[in-house]
């Protein structure tokens, strides 16, 4: 992790700090700016963005998203497999202090919730489990994943505990798999000390994730954070950072962006640091000014109306038909889950209303 500067926070903060005070006039002058830099992107939040910007933000990046991505959106959906977890994230349904029932698949269990999974269409298929050695073992993750292609998953991606890259290696060449997950959660690292509680707890092998992943040679990588829990300025500013340093040293990997609201689930209440929904629609709209080919995901966390309107200004992946209870697309409930889904229309419905405005819903992405 050598010549990091996106982990200078005193950096990262003067441009925090530009984020929250730069004017009218310079946000203006930033918006014709063709290719942005990161002290840009940071003029681009600013609390001060005016409706009438802000609209010119939206159509931008909405013709940047067309441009690159053409109307088809990649549909994928989460299979959580595992909800026990040795950490105590204080946002999460799944932390180890919470007292629900704890559930982890068998790999014949797996096979059947994809089994259900594969018959609504869908061929990329993202594992989600809680953070334990057991559900993130690759002697127990290298079969399940090659029986998955078996059955007809094109594209097969994690989002489990942090490995090391010997054990990406070991899943990459055992098993092609070829996407991992990693968020940051929040990438301040008094904020991130404050709610995590665990192994989780170490802030820079967390960070460093997504470089071994790169390293072992997983393809594809997405990165992001958690709104809700920092400076979300501060937090689009270090992701930001982020990606360019891993596009920059790892160009070998195409990285991918998401950033979730916190959700309630049971036991816990959302974050400390609600977004809105205006200042949401600026975030990714700057994204997509300062990245204009980078994949962006947006997941069922969001409400279906909000999901159907803010779609066009960036994204390119979007989940759908979701549960995040281990077992519930054979068993349905939600009494294991590790959040609440708000969009919970069945994938057939999301890709109607997508294919109504114009979209072409892809269901694969190997052509
Ligand atoms: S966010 Fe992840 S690591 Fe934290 S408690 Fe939930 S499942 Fe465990």
């Amino acid at each position: 992790m050598d010549n990091l500067s996106f982990t200078n926070h005193g950096d990262l903060g003067a441009l925090a700090e530009q984020a929250q005070t730069a004017d009218a006039d310079r946000i203006a002058a930033r918006l014709g700016t063709e290719h942005l830099s990161l002290e840009d992107f940071a003029i681009l939040l600013s609390p001060a963005m005016s409706d009438d910007l802000l609209q010119r933000m939206m159509n931008e990046s909405a013709r940047l998203t067309r441009l690159r991505f053409g109307y088809a959106l990649s549909l994928y959906i989460p299979l959580y497999y595992d909800n026990r977890c040795v950490n105590r994230c204080d946002y999460c349904g799944f932390n180890a202090d919470n007292h629900l029932p704890r559930r982890s698949l068998s790999p014949r269990e797996i096979r059947e919730e994809a089994t259900a999974i594969r018959a609504q269409g869908f061929t990329n298929l993202l594992l989600v489990a809680g953070e334990h050695p057991e559900s993130a073992d690759p002697q127990f993750l290298v079969p399940v994943i090659r029986d998955l292609h078996d059955i007809g998953f094109r594209s097969i991606s994690i989002e489990i505990a942090p490995l090391s890259e010997e054990a990406y290696r070991t899943l990459v060449t055992e098993a092609h798999l070829d996407g991992l997950y990693v968020y940051q959660e929040t990438y301040d690292p008094i904020a991130y000390a404050e709610h995590h509680r665990g192994p989780k707890a170490d802030y820079q092998w967390r960070l460093a994730t997504p470089e071994r992943g790169a390293r072992a040679g997983i393809p594809k990588i997405g990165i992001g954070f958690l709104l809700g829990l920092g400076d979300w300025r501060f937090d689009a500013i270090a992701l930001a950072a982020h990606l360019l340093f891993l596009q920059k040293h790892h160009w070998q990997a195409e990285f991918s962006l998401s950033f979730p609201r916190i959700r309630t689930a049971a036991g816990v209440s959302g974050g400390p640091r609600p977004v809105s929904d205006r200042d949401f629609v600026q975030l990714v709209c700057a994204l997509r000014l300062l990245f204009p080919v980078t994949p962006m995901s947006l997941s069922t966390r969001e409400s279906p109306a909000f999901r159907d309107m803010i779609i066009p200004f960036g994204f390119t992946n979007i989940s759908a038909g979701s549960s995040t209870a281990p077992g519930g697309y054979t068993a349905k409930g939600t009494d294991l889950a590790q959040f609440d889904v708000v969009d919970d229309r069945p994938p057939s419905a999301v890709a109607a209303a997508l294919k109504a405005r114009g979209f072409d819903p892809v269901w694969k992405d190997w052509e």
